[in-house]
């Protein structure tokens, strides 16, 4: 097509693409008249061009329009929403739903399945048996209305244009462009309807936005479409250097997010829960500032009531949630090279040996196994000695359990000092 052709020209020369030329590409790539080598083309010059604030608007606004919008307006309540920019061990939407809902406020969201060595909520949800991930339109909203909480497979027609180009980023080196993340992130924010949102971006080596400088540029285009679009949107900066709590893997992680639900469970998974309910709770309809909505989620967590609405969810979306019984699969032990202090552990190489466990997908079509995973019985700054086991992974293979704990191995390493403690919250904006 010419008329790409000279898009793509233009982008590659340094001019700025209007809001029409934009539009033209993304629907042209969805209805497939824009083949796959135009449509990389200009997206690799996206990348070494950039994208301006205008031109980030305008590629969200055409990924909104490129499939089906969903109206929450007929609940007549806010609908709050949350996403994680992908991290080792982020099991915060699971305690974070019914601990909102819990609160009285509405939580609602669509969710993507996990790609690579990042987990995806909705794998994590279905390794509770008969939990129905896939509901229909007017059973999400019905479910929200009932109990305050869904959380759902995003349709296939609600923003088609993403699928589609994330794949072909994913294949072409060109993810890395700050507009098209924040574009890819907000569009289906936009496209499900709900009215405020808290990213969490999470920042470190097992995430893929490396620096808290680089975060915060993600961060603050999200929040210009956000404005754009009238969705309130803030943003939390996490850290994902080593994995977060000690579960990694979908039941590991559910059973891991109860008993926080429960008032135990890892510090950090509380810190980064309460952080992100206490940004979320005050953009409900509750006339909650900061401060209140923290204490607030903080009771729900210690008198039971989260806990209590996590059953009920479970229950209502078809979950058999019966804590601690599942199937265990054979483990193997990775163990301490000497005595000393864990002082790290490698969120990417333990996202990976997960990942080989059978926990997560290496394509989109394979199928994860619920119970494999990996446990850290030692994580940052705790004493270990010659000998003990710092985690444990689990997996039906033994070959693959095998290699997976060599990779666990090299994710440790112990020193004579621990480190200085470190907050997982770094920053947030908005
Ligand atoms: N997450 C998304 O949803 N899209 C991106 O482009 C990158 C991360």
């Amino acid at each position: 097509m010419d008329f790409v052709n000279d898009v793509i020209a233009r982008k590659r020369d340094g001019h700025e693409l209007t809001a029409e030329q934009m539009e033209a590409f993304v629907h042209g790539v969805v209805d497939g008249s824009v083949p796959d080598y135009q449509a990389s083309a200009l997206l690799m010059a996206m990348v070494l061009r950039g994208l301006s604030d205008a031109e980030t608007v305008a590629m969200a606004r055409a990924m909104v329009t490129s499939g089906k919008t969903l109206d929450l307006s007929v609940l007549r309540r806010p609908v709050l929403d949350k996403h994680s920019s992908g991290g080792v061990g982020d099991k915060v939407t699971l305690v974070l739903a019914p601990l909102v809902a819990s609160c009285g406020a509405v939580f609602g969201k669509m969710s993507g399945r996990g790609l690579g060595h990042t987990g995806g909520t909705l794998d994590k949800l279905e390794s509770v048996p008969g939990f129905r991930v896939r509901l229909p339109q007017g059973d999400f909203l019905r479910q929200l209305e009932r109990i305050g909480v869904a959380v759902v497979s995003q349709s296939e027609r609600i923003v088609p244009a993403d699928r589609i180009l994330y794949a072909l980023r994913d294949v072409t080196a060109t993810v890395e462009c700050d507009g098209l993340i924040a574009a890819s992130i907000m569009a289906k924010k936009v496209a499900t309807g709900t009215h405020a949102v808290v990213l969490d971006l999470k920042v470190g080596r097992g995430a893929f936005l490396r620096d808290l400088g680089h975060a915060r540029k993600v961060g603050r285009l999200c929040r210009v479409i956000g404005e754009e679009f009238g969705r309130a949107t803030t943003c939390l900066y996490t850290a994902m250097d080593t994995p977060l709590g000690r579960a990694v893997g979908n039941r590991l992680e559910v059973e891991e997010a109860w008993e926080v639900l429960t008032g135990g469970g890892p510090d950090d998974v509380r810190e980064v829960t309460l952080a992100v309910a206490a940004a979320l709770l005050p953009l409900a309809d509750l006339g909650l500032d900061a401060a209140a909505a923290r204490r607030r989620a903080e009771a729900a967590l210690a008198d039971g009531r989260a806990a209590e609405h996590f059953e009920r969810w479970m229950y209502v979306q078809g979950g058999r949630w019966r804590p601690g019984e599942y199937h265990r699969l054979a483990g193997e032990e990775v163990k301490a090279p000497r005595a000393g202090f864990v002082a790290d552990v490698d969120a990417r190489l333990v996202g990976r040996a997960a990942q080989l466990a059978g926990a997560g997908r290496r394509t989109v079509d394979d199928r994860v196994d619920p119970a494999a995973g990996v446990l850290l019985r030692r994580v940052v700054g705790e004493p270990c000695e010659a000998g003990e086991v710092l985690a444990t992974v689990f997996a039906r293979d033994p070959s693959r359990r095998r290699q997976a704990a060599t990779l666990l191995q090299q994710a440790f390493s112990v020193a004579d000092e621990a480190p200085p403690p470190a907050s997982r919250v770094l920053a947030s904006d908005g």
